[in-house]
């Protein structure tokens, strides 16, 4: 009658393994994946923050890390109208970069008291780019997001003139 029936007792113990490996790929996988999100950050991120500060004052305001729900690296007035947040989620190089940027809006918001970002208008952030900029920042979103969509590069004449005097220095 041909050959003999294929003995099912290999197939049914390869199963119960091909699927536990399958599992643990899967779990290999995930692990990977959630890596970046959930590792410890490579620099003391409160100490590079504070020595920031150090340098440049703290303008009165409180300055933290935490959670920034829109996903910002940075936020100022954020949760209280006194306190400047930098993103839990900002890595570490960038740390000064935000700094930078969120001391310029303290400055912004110094020279215009509760209506900083009416008084700069659409300028409020690229103002505050081309401060951090001149305070040695290498990362300057906006800027680089206004070259993306208009090719302009870097900051006009103005706007220099504008980031200088928010810093108090000399135009
Ligand atoms: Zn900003």
């Amino acid at each position: 009658m041909g050959e003999p029936p294929r003995p099912r007792h290999v197939l049914a113990g390869c199963l119960p393994v091909a699927v536990a490996l399958l599992l643990v790929a899967g779990l290999l996988t995930a692990i990977q994946l959630e890596r970046p999100a959930t590792a410890a950050p490579s620099c003391d991120r409160v100490a590079v923050m504070n020595a920031r500060l150090d340098e440049l004052g703290r303008a009165g305001y409180r300055w933290q890390f935490g959670f920034i729900p829109d996903g910002a690296w940075g936020a100022a007035g954020y949760p209280g109208s006194k306190d400047i947040t930098i993103s839990d989620t900002a890595p570490c190089d960038a740390i000064v970069t935000v700094v930078n940027h969120e001391w310029m809006h303290a400055r912004q918001e110094a020279l215009f008291p509760g209506r900083a970002m009416r008084a700069y208008g659409e300028a409020f952030e690229i103002v505050a780019d081309c401060g951090s900029m001149l305070l040695g920042s290498p990362i300057t979103p906006y800027l680089e997001r206004r070259k993306k969509a208009t090719g302009q590069e870097g900051c006009t004449a103005d706007e220099l003139d504008s980031a200088r005097y928010a810093l108090g220095w000399p135009r």
